[in-house]
């Protein structure tokens, strides 16, 4: 069937019955992913009267048919619903001086961020009595409260002024009189992440996880001692600490970031900031400044990005970074590349920067009204007592855990921009389900092979897998075919012709390795490619498959055809 009519790979997969990974026992980890048929772990399921999923008697029932064979497996759940339903105060158990020491949780998490509270939810579905301790007085995490969220809003509203100030017009929309109202922009910012980190804690009430408001430490393997936002404290005794504690901006020491002065900030700062500023430093060409210099340069600051290397985005392929450079660049945005910035000087009218070349040379000043600094994030760690049992972090403050995100202590897990891998919410999230589900006896797993990354910008830049720089390192020979938007009639019919798609696959077998997106909408249709990768597919699988027309994922379809043949219209 490799070869027969469907092409090289992936056409088998059709014969096999529909089914729901997610209500899959992952019965083979570790098979190697060419047998990956279907489900994320070698499992196929059966479609059963069972399912969805039948509880009886505290026991799960799946079945599953692997290689052919069917077996039921059934999977011990704590009985854990009535202790869920008394909550916190019906669960304390005795008291010590103004400590309370609560009956023994199942789970203990502590940081409620993507990773802690997605990994407290799950666990609480699996039957795990659950309780998440959260520090910030509201749940969500960076991601949030100060991340994803509100800078995506802020994306979106500046992209909407900036349009209505200069795009109406090409469509045929005449205004006048567009005008800023930054107090208004920043409250809707702040209505999405209330209503979000809300939503989070019905979805706990929900879902019987317990919700303790306080900072965290672990006093042994089996306590968290929570010092309590509203004073006092208290003790969980717990079977399983999960430890989702995040990350913090990574101080630059020659530029110290004072929130509360608004001249030298960071990303929290730049979300905050009461009015535009007219010169804007962005030092750090990552994703968080270049999606920040961009919402301030829309709102009309003159934003300039410095940074160390010779290219923006490490990480991402070259090509597409190029790319981007020139289009932001054409956007206004201004770029000082292999510069470093040795000093900073606050004033009364703004900041000073002292900067010289990467590799030494003479120094030059330059002044701006606000600098954000956006060189990096590290993980946190501050006062959770890792040190009462031993764990240690490594040179870059990350904790050590093994394939099941185990430290070296067996009960103590830990998860999402704590750990090692790309700080990024939905890898968090991953983890933390991936995390539960090998707690509560099941086999979780995350794929990195696929982990998607986007950058918000307009257009945006979306990838996901490995770069041309990575393959030919690894050596490895691939295809590679490339679709521009300009040749997408979606693409056209809505004025956004710029960026295009880029696909590589293994010259071998046509197995999609990478694809490499900039362009509208970037961010939602590197899903399609995620999928096909994660369930092993060749580019001749993606370019074999009907997409809607107009869209503007019928470039990736192009783009695919582009790899393993040729593209219609381009
Ligand atoms: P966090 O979200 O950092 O959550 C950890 C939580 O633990 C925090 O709320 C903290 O208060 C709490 N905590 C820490 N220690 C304790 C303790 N001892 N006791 C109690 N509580 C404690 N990622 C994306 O995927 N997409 C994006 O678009 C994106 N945009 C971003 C934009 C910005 C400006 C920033 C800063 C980040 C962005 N990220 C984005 C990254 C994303 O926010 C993080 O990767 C993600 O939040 C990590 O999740 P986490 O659960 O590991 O940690």
């Amino acid at each position: 069937e490799r070869n027969g009519r469907h092409g090289r790979l992936g056409r088998r997969r059709r014969t096999l019955p529909t089914l729901h990974t997610t209500q899959l026992i992952p019965v083979a980890t570790g098979l190697p992913r060419e047998r990956r048929w279907i489900g994320r772990s070698g499992a196929v399921a059966v479609p059963s009267p069972n399912l969805p999923l039948a509880r009886r008697n505290n026991e799960r029932q799946f079945e599953a048919r692997q290689h052919h064979t069917t077996v039921t497996m059934r999977a011990l759940v704590p009985a854990t619903a009535t202790a869920r339903r008394g909550g916190v105060a019906a669960a304390a158990r005795f008291f010590t001086g103004s400590r309370v020491v609560l009956d023994e949780y199942d789970l203990v998490v502590v940081g409620g961020g993507p990773g802690g509270y997605v990994g407290a939810i799950k666990a609480s579905q699996l039957g795990l009595k659950t309780a998440c301790v959260e520090m910030r007085g509201s749940l969500g995490g960076t991601c949030l409260n100060v991340g994803c969220i509100p800078s995506k809003a802020l994306l979106h509203s500046s992209h909407l002024y900036e349009e209505a100030l200069h795009d109406f017009e090409g469509h045929g929309i005449k205004v006048s009189g567009v005008e800023l109202d930054l107090p208004a922009m920043m409250a809707n910012k702040a209505t999405a992440v209330t209503g979000l980190t809300g939503g989070i804690e019905y979805l706990f009430k929900k879902y019987g996880v317990d919700y303790v408001k306080g900072y965290g430490s672990l006093s042994s393997a089996t306590t968290v001692d929570v010092a309590l936002n509203e004073g006092g404290s208290q003790t969980l005794s717990t079977k399983n600490i999960m430890i989702a504690t995040g990350s913090e901006v990574t101080p630059l020491p020659p530029v110290p970031v004072d929130n509360a002065g608004k001249k030298i900030v960071d990303s929290t700062g730049a979300l905050e900031l009461e009015s535009v500023p007219e010169k804007m430093v962005v030092v750090g060409a990552g994703v968080i400044g270049l999606e920040m210099g961009s919402v301030w340069r829309r709102l009309g600051s003159e934003v300039t990005v410095v940074e160390f290397l010779d290219r923006i985005t490490p990480g991402i392929d070259k090509e597409v970074a190029k790319k981007f450079q020139s289009i932001l660049k054409k956007q206004g945005m201004k770029f000082k590349l292999k510069t470093k910035v040795t000093s900073s000087e606050v004033t009364d009218a703004g900041v000073t920067l002292t900067m010289e070349p990467s590799k030494g040379g003479d120094a030059e000043t330059f002044d701006a009204d606000v600098v954000l600094v956006a060189t990096g994030r590290k993980p946190f760690t501050e006062n959770l007592g890792l040190e009462n049992l031993g764990i240690e972090t490594d040179r870059l403050g990350r904790i050590e855990v093994d394939d099941h995100f185990r430290t070296k202590v067996p009960n103590v897990f830990a998860i999402g921009d704590v750990i090692d891998g790309p700080m990024l919410a939905h890898k968090a999230e991953e983890e933390g389900i991936a995390c539960v589900e090998n707690i509560a006896g099941f086999a979780g797993h995350v794929n990195y092979d696929v982990i998607p990354g986007v950058v918000y910008t307009m257009p945006e830049l979306a990838v996901v897998g490995k770069t041309e720089d990575e393959l030919k390192e690894a050596g490895v020979k691939y295809n590679k075919g490339s679709f521009p938007f300009s040749a997408n009639s979606r693409a056209r019919a809505v004025n956004t012709p710029e960026g295009f798609i880029k696909v590589l696959a293994d010259a071998e077998t046509d197995r999609i390795l990478g694809v490499h997106i900039i362009g509208p909408n970037a961010g939602e249709m590197i899903s399609e490619a995620v999928l096909g990768m994660e369930y092993g597919a060749s580019s001749e699988d993606i370019a074999r498959t009907c997409h809607a027309h107009p869209t503007l994922s019928e470039a990736l379809k192009e783009a695919c055809m582009a790899t393993f043949d040729k593209p219609i219209h381009a």
